[in-house]
C-alpha cells in the first residue's frame, strides 16, 4: 500500500492571533506534537487566518525519553488554520487529527520493523560468509603446514644425501 499524506483531509486547527509590532503572529495548538506553532499572519489590518500550513513539528522530549517522532510528518497532512470562533466542531477535528497520528504512527513503526528484518537478514548472510571464510583459512593453513613438513623433509632429506 502507498500512503500520501495528500489522501487524507486536511484537519482544522483554531488560530489565536496576536499582533505585534510589525505582523499577526498566529499560534496553534499542534494537533500531532506536543507543542505550540506560531505562523506568520501577514501584516495586514485583520490577519490573515485560513489556508493550508506545514506542521512545524520536532522530536520532543520528555525526561530524555522521545515522545513526540517527527518522522510521523511524512504521513500527515498540512493542516488547516481558522478562527477560533469559527463554528468548526473542534473536538472532532482534534479526534480525526487524533486518527491521522495513530495512523502515521503505526506506519513508521510498521517501515521501523521491516528495517529490523532487513538488518538481521543482512547479519544472517555476514555471518554465514564469516564461517565460509574460517572454514577456507583452516583449510589453508591445514596445506602450508602440509607443505611446511614436506619441505623440512625434503630439505633434510637432500642434506643426508651430500
Ligand atoms: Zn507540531
Amino acid at each position: 500500500m502507498t500512503y500520501s499524506p495528500q489522501d487524507q483531509r486536511s484537519p482544522i486547527i483554531a488560530v489565536t492571533a496576536t499582533k505585534g509590532r510589525d505582523c499577526w503572529t498566529l499560534a496553534i495548538d499542534c494537533p500531532y506534537c506536543p507543542k505550540e506553532h506560531r505562523h506568520g499572519g501577514g501584516s495586514g489590518e485583520f490577519p490573515e487566518i485560513g489556508g493550508y500550513r506545514e506542521p512545524h513539528c520536532r522530536d520532543t522530549y520528555f525526561r530524555k525519553h522521545r515522545i513526540f517522532d517527527s518522522r510521523v510528518l511524512r504521513y500527515l497532512p498540512q493542516y488547516q488554520l481558522a478562527p477560533a470562533d469559527a463554528d468548526i466542531d473542534w473536538k472532532s477535528e482534534r479526534a480525526y487529527a487524533e486518527t491521522l497520528l495513530e495512523e502515521a504512527e503505526d506506519l513508521v513503526a510498521e517501515s521501523d520493523s521491516k528495517q529490523a528484518v532487513a538488518r538481521t537478514e543482512t547479519g544472517r548472510i555476514v555471518n554465514a560468509q564469516i564461517r565460509e571464510l574460517h572454514g577456507l583459512t583452516e583449510e589453508i593453513e591445514k596445506t602450508t603446514s602440509k607443505t611446511r613438513r614436506n619441505d623440512a623433509y625434503l630439505s633434510s632429506w637432500k642434506a643426508s644425501r651430500k
